[in-house]
């Protein structure tokens, strides 16, 4: 699969966990596999992911445990996650 943004590295298979909203409230889905740009950090959710999402979010699927963490409502969040997660700077972010 091919980054969306035409960098020359295929994209990577990863297992990632997620955070959905279902009825307002947030869900964590774990060992989600998604596509991810080694160039760019850009995500694609590949059918297979999106449908058991779906089914989740649906409610076809009972939770394996509970999850609590902070909340932190910033707006800088995003830019930390992809920083932390690929070494990038929100500067060279732009
Ligand atoms: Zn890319």
């Amino acid at each position: 699969m091919q980054c969306p943004n035409g960098c020359p590295s295929p994209m990577e298979e990863r297992k990632e966990e997620k955070i959905f909203h279902r009825n307002g409230k947030p869900i964590v889905i774990s060992d989600l596999i998604m596509y991810v740009c080694p160039d760019c950090g850009q995500e694609s959710m590949p059918l297979s992911s999106a449908r058991i999402v779906e089914d989740i979010l649906n409610g076809k699927v009972k939770p394996s445990g509970k999850f609590t963490a902070e909340l932190y409502e910033v707006s800088l969040a995003d830019l930390w996650d992809k920083q932390n997660r690929f070494g990038l700077s929100p500067i060279l972010e732009g």
